[in-house]
């Protein structure tokens, strides 16, 4: 395993090099997004309290066999260069998406997946591994007593995730594959104090990069609790956490901690009290797919047929994009506040500043570097 191997590029700048969709987007033409988020199935093995899409009302839906794998085939033809695998439920609980995913990566496609990682067997990994960029499993935990509270689920889940990890980067050694295994950790109350323990498990499993950081809860989310867990601890104690966390990182391994979220970009327009009026441009770069076939702008707009931009079982992807009802929804979405958490996490919130920032009047552009 080597950091510098598989996460080479990870923290480069990555939106600066979309030229062709950027040109696209300033001069008002149209562009195939550069990516798409994908939510294969509304369904889940785990019952999470923090889950973010408890709400959202695919559950039980999942894509269509063809429709998923002709998706997959016509994003690379139209010029879509990513899919990024998650969304509302477990994308490998849909029994196509090892096949789709072989699909597109036969057009082209690159492929991200975000999954729990209990049902991600050897047998899966040996046909998708190779085609995916990298493998995020979700809110990890070095106790399975913990994991399975967190998750709602059995401690067997927690059992057959860790084999399924270390059978991963065995895999990717022997094989010699690119891909890149990330893990996010959730600090809560009840492993506050075995932060560094945890990451150090991980990083032992053979896993590249962990960022630990706070998990939203908002009115959506199953969890009672009401505020952020951060909110309970003296700056003093996490600076202490902080601090035995990020004494693990290696040539070989990185952490990072965002505990509590610092970065004022992932909160800028996603509030009422933070609006901006057609701020939201990610949503011409980035839309989503939900698990009943129709295709969304954003996390805001998911499983709400009123803000659909379309269905696949009745159009292309392309004809959907193409349609003058994108732009209409679009128009709806930017210029419309949310009422409450709608935009809560959003997730191209920090693409969305980015964009911005290319109208911004600066005198020194043109002096390069
Ligand atoms: S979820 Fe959609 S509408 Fe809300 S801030 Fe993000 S891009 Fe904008």
């Amino acid at each position: 395993m080597s950091y510098k191997i598989h996460m080479a590029g990870y923290e480069a700048p990555r939106t600066i090099f979309q030229i062709d969709a950027l040109h696209a987007w300033q001069h008002d033409r149209y562009f195939a997004p550069v990516i798409v988020e994908v939510s294969p199935t509304g369904s889940c093995n785990q019952n999470c309290s923090f889950c973010y899409s408890d709400k959202v009302d695919t559950k039980g839906q999942r894509i269509d066999d063809e429709v998923l794998v002709g998706l997959f085939r016509e994003l690379p033809r139209i010029g879509v260069k990513a899919v990024s695998l998650q969304g509302t439920g477990e994308p490998l609980m849909h029994p196509a998406t090892p096949d789709a995913i072989v699909a597109g990566a036969e057009g082209g496609l690159g492929f991200s997946l975000t999954t729990t990682g209990v049902v991600l067997t050897p047998k899966i990994q040996k046909k998708i591994l190779r085609h995916l960029t990298f493998v995020k499993f979700s809110v990890l935990d070095s106790n399975k007593t913990r994991y399975a509270m967190m998750h709602g689920c059995s401690e067997k889940q927690w059992e057959q995730l860790v084999r399924n990890i270390a059978d991963a980067a065995e895999l990717r050694e022997r094989e010699g594959l690119d891909v890149a295994l990330l893990g996010t950790v959730y600090v809560e109350r009840n492993n506050f104090n075995q932060i560094a323990r945890i990451v150090g498990f991980l990083r032992e499993l053979g896993m590249d990069y962990v960022v630990v950081q706070e998990a939203t809860y908002t009115e959506f989310t199953p969890g009672r609790q009401a505020n952020n867990t951060s909110t309970g601890y003296s700056e003093a104690q996490i600076a202490e956490m902080k601090q035995s966390v990020t004494e693990l990182n290696s040539e070989d391994f990185t952490v990072k901690v965002r505990f509590p979220i610092d970065d004022a970009t992932y909160h800028v327009g996603v509030y009422k009290d933070c609006w901006k009026d057609r701020f939201c441009q990610g949503i011409k770069f980035f839309p989503v797919v939900a698990a009943d076939g129709r295709v969304y702008s954003c996390y805001r707009a998911w499983g709400k047929p009123e803000f659909a931009l379309g269905s696949l079982y009745e159009q292309s992807f392309e004809e959907i994009w193409r349609s003058t009802r994108r732009r209409e929804i679009e128009a709806v979405i930017m210029t419309t506040p949310p009422d409450g958490d709608e935009c809560a996490v959003c997730g191209i919130s920090k693409l969305n500043d980015i964009l911005a920032r290319y109208g911004d009047d600066n005198r020194f552009r043109n002096f390069l570097i």
